[in-house]
């Protein structure tokens, strides 16, 4: 697609976080010319290390919640804090982030009439009642909970850009993104993931919030990349859409599995499990692997490996002195 004559722009939002910067990495591989915009405030420009020096690749420092600086035919919005710690350390930020960041894209589209994909999240089911989650599930959050300012946030995002498209035609695609983890997670974001691997490398003792049983699916970030690409590149499906791994596991379970890659057999304590956490969260994916042809390929174990080794040459040049 990007490969022709001329090269489509493709702007990404949030393309210093985690996923943003995989995303960026596989757009500039197919042909895109890529800008990326960020304000770090949970992102971090090594992620864009290795596309610094891309001269099809731009980065704007900026926030999504103002007029969007530049044309794209398609935009990605990745941009929002994720891991409960860091959403929850500044709300306010958070919810304008997902409510304005929506409004914005509405007003550029309007304009510009681009394609927009926007990264909800399987959070939009709060603690579900139904399971697995289909796309038809309207969802079980507490609305004034310490969870809210994402999941509301990411819940009336939803509703701006699904009227968006209904009112005014706009070529929207929301994808409903579970949890997601690989190269690149920031330590200190207190998801479970990193959380857990910080502590094997560090000798120290897993936290399992609660009994450990509630469940999580994890996905590895390339399988998610290639599941926001097709959703940008296939001719069209009905929004929203699930992207995930369906292969569902208790969070005792992964520390089991760290333990094992690491090879490191640490203590598990027990602390207090957060308000809200949803007990049980695996994703029905039969609607993205009809529209989208999306099957996750990457097995935990295997993703949970090439992740200890990122965070191991990670914290090894973190802790190496500084040249004086
Ligand atoms: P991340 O925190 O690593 O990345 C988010 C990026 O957005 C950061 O670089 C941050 O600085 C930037 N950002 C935040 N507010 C901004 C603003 N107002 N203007 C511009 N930039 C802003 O998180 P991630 O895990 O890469 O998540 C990316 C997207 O995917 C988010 O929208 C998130 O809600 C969604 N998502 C992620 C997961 C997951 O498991 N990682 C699951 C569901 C949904
Ligand atoms: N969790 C845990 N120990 C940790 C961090 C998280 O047991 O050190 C649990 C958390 O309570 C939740 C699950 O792991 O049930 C996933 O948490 P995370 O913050 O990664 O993501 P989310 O709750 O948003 O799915």
């Amino acid at each position: 697609m990007g490969l022709g004559s001329v090269r489509q722009t493709v702007l990404v939002t949030g393309a210093a976080g985690f996923i943003g910067s995989h995303l960026v990495d596989r757009l500039l591989a197919e042909g895109y010319e890529v800008v990326g915009l960020d304000n770090l405030m949970t992102g971090d420009l090594t992620n864009l290390d290795n596309v610094r020096r891309e001269p099809h690749f731009h980065l704007e420092i900026g926030d999504v919640r103002e007029p969007l600086p530049v044309y794209a035919e398609i935009i990605f919005n990745m941009a929002c804090p994720a891991s409960p710690v860091h959403y929850q350390a500044d709300p306010y930020a958070t919810v304008t982030t997902s409510a304005l960041g929506a409004i914005r894209l509405v007003e550029h589209a309007r304009r510009r009439r681009c394609r927009l994909v926007h990264a909800s999240t399987s959070e939009v089911y709060g603690d579900p009642l139904m399971h697995p989650q289909r796309e038809e599930y309207w969802g079980n959050v507490n609305c004034a909970g310490e969870r809210a300012c994402y999941d509301e946030g990411k819940r009336v995002a939803e509703t701006i850009l699904m009227d968006e498209r209904r009112t005014q035609g706009a070529d929207v695609r929301i994808v409903r993104i579970f949890n997601t983890y690989g190269p690149r997670m920031a330590f200190n974001d207190g998801r479970v993931v990193s959380n857990f691997l910080t502590q094997v490398l560090e000798n120290k003792p897993i936290t399992l919030y609660g009994d450990g049983q509630q469940t999580r699916s994890f996905c590895f970030v390339s399988d998610l990349v290639e599941g926001l690409f097709r959703a940008a590149t296939v001719d069209e499906f009905d929004p929203p859409i699930n992207l995930g791994n369906p292969s569902e596991c208790t969070v005792a379970d992964l520390a089991q599995v760290v333990m094992r890659v690491s090879g490191q057999k640490v203590d598990l304590i027990r602390q207090p499990l957060p308000a809200d956490d949803p007990k049980k969260r695996c994703p029905d994916i039969s609607k993205a692997r009809k529209y989208l042809g999306f099957e996750p390929k990457v097995r935990l174990e295997d993703g949970i490996r090439r992740t200890y080794d990122d965070f191991q040459s990670r914290l090894a040049r973190r802790q190496q002195p500084s040249p004086t």
